[in-house]
């Protein structure tokens, strides 16, 4: 009964995560791919502000043009914006969703990251494009040199994710140039995917702005994982006219626009300073970091709030994660995100004594398999 796109389409392997956690009493859980913290007072007062004042109805397709301008104003004074076409999405997965479709023909190829954040290479192939990954573990340069064999004449765009799910790792001044001289090369768009922008823990955030040539960059973001509302639906895009105007028109006859009552708080979140949260999230970096280099072998990420450990010697993906059910503990293995089956993600979203107790069942976990 249902279309090729759809039965292509299978449950994610961190949803059955979320299945598992339901029914485990007390679980140690690192899975989380969400703040833990609550959304700050200020939006939520301004989102029960605008339920009280009706704010009910659509809003025009493009958002409301005070949020609108406000995005616009954030991006150039920190990264010299100079675009002046936006959208505001229904999450950043609307954002790609419209990007994708407004890209991609039946059967062009976008290159996108492995390890990656799962939705895309389904979401590629939901909009009838094929993606071609190119490898971002850590440790691998992202260089001009090894992504232009990728590219053919079916190739349309290219997708970056810096500070990176499932990974953390954040890409340099360097690597973003190099992606923008390909695109210039081949006649690429960039989609760069930013969501994490403020979880950064190593230096100010370094987008794609300044790095690839506005006319072919298209950079998504949003609030989700920022102010702790992924469940709000709330995010941005900005980037060249023709694109972000076929993207207004595809919401129009889809999304429709981002709820109203949300917009109103969006605007109000941008008021609010999370570096208090921010420097919190670095300590609990730290935390991991430390709680883990004598057993595991793990990059430290410059930003979001994920690590990426290498299995222990011996293990596979399901048999890692079966000694962590043993022991309560909740990770996804890293072929949720990738082709590979060598590392796995853990989120250090919790509190400090979930992340302690996750660190010591995983230290646990590795001197048992090093014993035999
Ligand atoms: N991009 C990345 C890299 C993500 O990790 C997520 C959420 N897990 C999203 C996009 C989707 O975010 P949103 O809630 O804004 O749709």
């Amino acid at each position: 009964m249902i279309s090729r796109r759809a039965s292509g389409v299978e449950a994610s392997g961190i949803r059955r995560m979320f299945e598992l956690v339901s029914s485990m009493e007390d679980p140690i859980n690192l899975s989380i791919g969400q703040a833990h913290f609550d959304v700050p007072e200020p939006v939520k007062a301004a989102a029960v502000g605008a339920i009280r004042d009706d704010v009910s109805r659509y809003t025009v397709t493009q958002g409301l043009p005070e949020l609108n301008d406000a995005v616009l104003a954030r991006l150039a004074e920190r990264h010299g914006y100079t675009g002046d076409e936006s959208l505001i999405t229904c999450g950043v997965s609307g954002g790609l969703m419209l990007g994708f479709m407004g890209l991609l023909d039946p059967g062009d190829e976008i290159l996108v990251p492995d390890p990656y954040f799962t939705m895309y290479p389904v979401l590629a192939s939901m909009c009838s494009g094929v993606p071609v990954s190119y490898d971002v573990y850590p440790g691998q340069p992202l260089r001009a040199e090894d992504l232009a064999p990728l590219v053919t004449e079916r190739t349309r765009a290219i997708l970056i994710n810096s500070p990176s799910n499932p990974t953390g790792r954040t890409l340099t001044a360097d690597e973003l140039s190099a992606v923008g001289r390909l695109a210039a090369a081949h006649d690429l768009t960039v989609i760069s995917d930013e969501i994490y922008d403020e979880f950064v823990y190593d230096g100010p955030h370094v987008s794609a702005i300044g790095h690839v040539p506005d006319d072919r960059l298209l950079v998504l973001g949003g609030w989700s994982k920022t102010y702790g509302m992924p469940g709000w639906r709330l995010g941005w895009a900005v980037g060249p006219e023709e694109l972000v105007d076929a993207m207004r028109r595809m919401q129009q006859f889809s999304f429709v626009c981002a709820p109203s009552l949300v917009q109103v708080a969006g605007l109000a979140a941008f008021d609010v300073d999370m570096s208090k949260e921010i420097a919190d999230y670095r300590g609990k970096r730290d935390r991991i970091l430390a709680g883990l280099a004598e057993h595991y072998e793990v990059a430290s990420p410059g930003g979001s709030f994920y690590m990426f450990p290498q299995l222990p010697p011996g293990f596979d993906g399901d048999g890692f994660l079966e000694k962590a059910l043993e022991r309560r503990l909740l990770i996804v293995p890293g072929k949720a995100f990738s082709a590979r089956d060598t590392h796995f993600r853990l989120s250090f979203a919790a509190e400090d004594d979930v992340l302690d107790r996750g660190i010591e069942a995983l230290r646990a976990i590795a001197e048992d398999a090093a014993r035999g």
